[in-house]
């Protein structure tokens, strides 16, 4: 799968392009700023030569049959809001924004189904889907990230204890192959054992198989209301050892989430709303879901229990919606009050819930032994651990933090885990992707890739290297 020699984006180009979706829908030069980075840690902003904005799926194979022509890369962007620097255009090329493809096309309330275009903002599916009367219930952080940019990471948000990741929910898609081919995979069904699942291959491959256009949902009835229990405890391994004590007690939260006082002490500064019970060292966020109030208590009873023979300091149930609001707040900002602090490196690695403590425990000690210090906070109840490693912002500390880096990966897939539970790997972490994936999975993963994409010319240095 060598990269090609890719081609320009001429005039000629540029005149066929605006021949497809109209000149105002274009933008080269002056205009493409917002298209050259996402939210990636450090990345390194590239400049597309052009940003197309189509607003109906014949346009996106249009492009597609045209950038296949002249051999121009294209990278496909959702929102931007990505953490693994899927949608950085590193080769240039175009940019395939689906923003004007944001439309809800239909919410089925006999199928429990909606299908969204992808460039639909969750925030604004979410409330489509509530005036219907159903619920879409994932909450992967960022509610202005697109569905589309969903599903091609596979996110995975707070709620994935209860309800999984977003590929749990996707039954069909509507994709644009590199060649322009349209295919429609899955439906509006919940089983299907007819041949290969394309749609889940799809799902998670960062937009280097195919362009996403539209996406079919599983929507669920609305569930009762969400409370939280916010629990301190002395140690984080008191905390992140509490987790599957309480699974074992069968309650199934919606997330359980973990987080260490510094985190907290940084969040409190950065939104400069006081946080309860702060100062100790370590916190459980548990979220649940109760019918009614005599449900919730008795969940939040058992849960308690179960917290204080673990060892928790307290219990606090925030008494109204407003400060349940602003602990979620919270939790919401963590990754921008971390990045005021001086974050070298960024990861979510993913291990089995039961090895939390020990990949936590020992992240920390090869940290300490690069020289370095990591936070750890993020999904406890799913394994998913997202760590920042800090230090002051020099050279010499950025070669240490990836060396550091790489030896925590090697820990977390010893414990049987992976390089990234959510945020995927896009041009920041591929790199790693041999740690965690062996020669013969590394092969038939390059042997897929070369069938979707002949011309290595979707999201080319995403995911996977192109030797
Ligand atoms: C503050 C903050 C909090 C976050 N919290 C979470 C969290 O809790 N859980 C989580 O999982 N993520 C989280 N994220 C990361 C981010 O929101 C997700 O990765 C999200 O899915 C990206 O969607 P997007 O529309 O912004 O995609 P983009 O960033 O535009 O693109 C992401 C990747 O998907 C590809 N892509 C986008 N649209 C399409 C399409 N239509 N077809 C094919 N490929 C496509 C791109 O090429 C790229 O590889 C957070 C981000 C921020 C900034």
């Amino acid at each position: 799968m060598k990269s090609p020699d890719y081609g320009k984006v001429t005039e000629e180009v540029k005149t066929a392009l605006a021949e497809i979706i109209g000149a105002k829908d274009i933008i080269s030069g002056e205009g493409t700023e917002n298209y050259e980075h996402d939210e990636t840690l450090k990345a390194v902003p590239c400049p597309p030569e052009v940003v197309v904005k189509p607003d109906n799926t014949a346009s996106v194979s249009g492009i597609m049959k045209l950038a296949s022509q002249y051999k121009i890369p294209v990278t496909p962007r959702g929102s931007g809001t990505g953490l693994s620097g899927g949608a950085i255009p590193i080769h240039g090329g175009i940019v395939l924004s689906l923003e004007r493809m944001n439309r809800i096309r239909e919410i089925d309330t006999a199928n429990f189904v909606c299908v969204a275009e992808a460039g639909a903002v969750l925030n604004d599916l979410h409330q489509a889907v509530l005036d219907k009367g159903l619920y879409y219930p994932l909450y992967p952080g960022e509610m202005t990230a697109s569905i589309g940019g969903n599903v091609a990471t596979n996110a995975g948000g707070m709620r994935a204890v209860k309800y999984g990741v977003t590929r749990h929910f996707v039954l069909g898609l509507e994709a644009v192959l590199p060649t322009g081919e349209v295919v429609h995979t899955g439906g509006k069904f919940v089983k299907c054992s007819t041949a290969y699942d394309l749609t889940q291959l799809i799902a998670g491959s960062e937009g280097t198989l195919a362009v996403i256009t539209s996406v079919i949902l599983r929507l669920i009835s609305q569930p009762g209301s969400r409370e939280i229990l916010f629990v301190p405890f002395r140690t984080l391994q008191d905390a992140v050892r509490t987790v599957p004590e309480i699974l074992k007690e069968k309650i199934l939260p919606v997330g359980i989430e973990f987080l260490e006082k510094d985190i907290l002490d940084a969040t409190e500064k950065f939104t400069g709303k006081e946080i309860p019970l702060s100062g100790y060292p370590a916190y459980l966020m548990i979220m649940v879901e109760a019918d009614d109030q005599d449900q919730f208590l008795s969940i939040a009873d058992r849960i308690g229990k179960v917290c204080l023979r673990m060892g928790a300091v307290d219990i606090f149930v925030p008494g109204s919606e407003r400060a349940k609001r602003n602990l979620l707040e919270a939790r919401e900002k963590f990754y921008p009050a971390l990045r005021q602090l001086g974050m070298l490196e960024m990861a979510d690695v993913v291990v089995p819930r039961s090895c939390v403590a020990d990949f936590v425990e020992g992240g920390k000690a090869i940290a300490t032994k690069h020289g370095l210090v990591m936070h750890a906070s993020g999904h406890a109840g799913d394994g998913n651990v997202h760590f920042h490693l800090n230090a002051e912002d020099t050279e010499a500390n950025a070669i240490k933090a990836k060396e550091c880096l790489a030896d925590i990966f090697k820990m977390g897939v010893s414990l049987g885990g992976s390089i990234s539970g959510e945020h995927g790997l896009g041009c920041a972490k591929m790199e790693y992707l041999p740690l965690a994936a062996d020669k013969a999975k590394m092969e038939l993963m390059k042997r897929i890739k070369r069938a979707f994409d002949p011309f290595n010319i979707m999201n080319p240095g995403k995911v996977l290297t192109s030797d």
